[in-house]
């Protein structure tokens, strides 16, 4: 019997309905002809898993692009999270940083009386929270004092102490000049007293 019938026969005889004469010679062949013993041990895989395991190998290089793209898209959300994390705190505290590496602070003293007496004058490094006192805080304050450009005219400074001492007393400040006053310590707070013509006066200190 040629092969092309015993693989014709073949599916007939995994599914045991041929008859026994058939059977006999179907085994027959097989023992001594390789082809159709491997051509019949497929033919015996269950049909399902050959097409599933197919379909699997099929799958598997877009697993892993999928993988691959997964892991991208994850990395690209985490990354853009945290660039907008630290984008914003950045943009939150840039007025700190700045404030820290260039202090500065401005007080705004308005002059009813011309001249009649020392007057206090309250700093603010954010035009908002006033405090009556400098302190150089850090190592990056100037020391330097300084008349605004813009004002009208000379004003007179001091500086007192907590205890109400003063500390370099009166001084004349032209508008756009400035004073250092480098005989001042590191955190302590100092009070700062004008005098000068009736008017509005910006000063910095730096
Ligand atoms: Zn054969």
């Amino acid at each position: 019997m040629n092969c092309n019938i015993i693989k014709d026969l073949l599916p007939s005889y995994i599914d045991g309905i041929c008859s026994e004469e058939t059977v006999a010679a179907v085994e027959k062949h097989i023992e001594h002809c390789q082809g159709c013993k491997d051509t019949m041990q497929i033919m015996k895989q269950p049909t399902v898993q050959i097409v599933e395991t197919n379909v699997e190998a099929a799958k598997e290089p877009f697993k892993r692009i999928n993988k691959k793209r997964r892991f991208q898209v994850i990395t690209a959300i985490v990354l853009s999270f945290m660039i907008c994390i630290i984008g914003y705190q950045v943009v939150q505290n840039v007025g700190n940083v700045h404030q820290l590496f260039f202090p500065k602070v401005v007080a705004i003293a308005e002059i009813t009386d011309d001249m009649e007496d020392w007057q206090s004058i309250s700093f603010s490094s954010d035009l908002i929270n006033h405090q009556d006192y400098v302190i150089y805080d850090s190592f990056f304050w100037k020391k330097e004092i300084i008349n605004e450009v813009n004002n009208e005219s000379d004003v007179l400074l001091r500086v007192k102490d907590e205890k109400g001492n003063v500390i370099i007393d009166e001084f004349p400040i032209s508008p756009g000049e400035s004073v250092k006053l480098d005989s001042l310590n590191s955190k302590e707070k100092y009070f700062f007293e004008i005098k000068a013509p009736q008017g509005r006066f910006t000063i910095n200190a730096v």
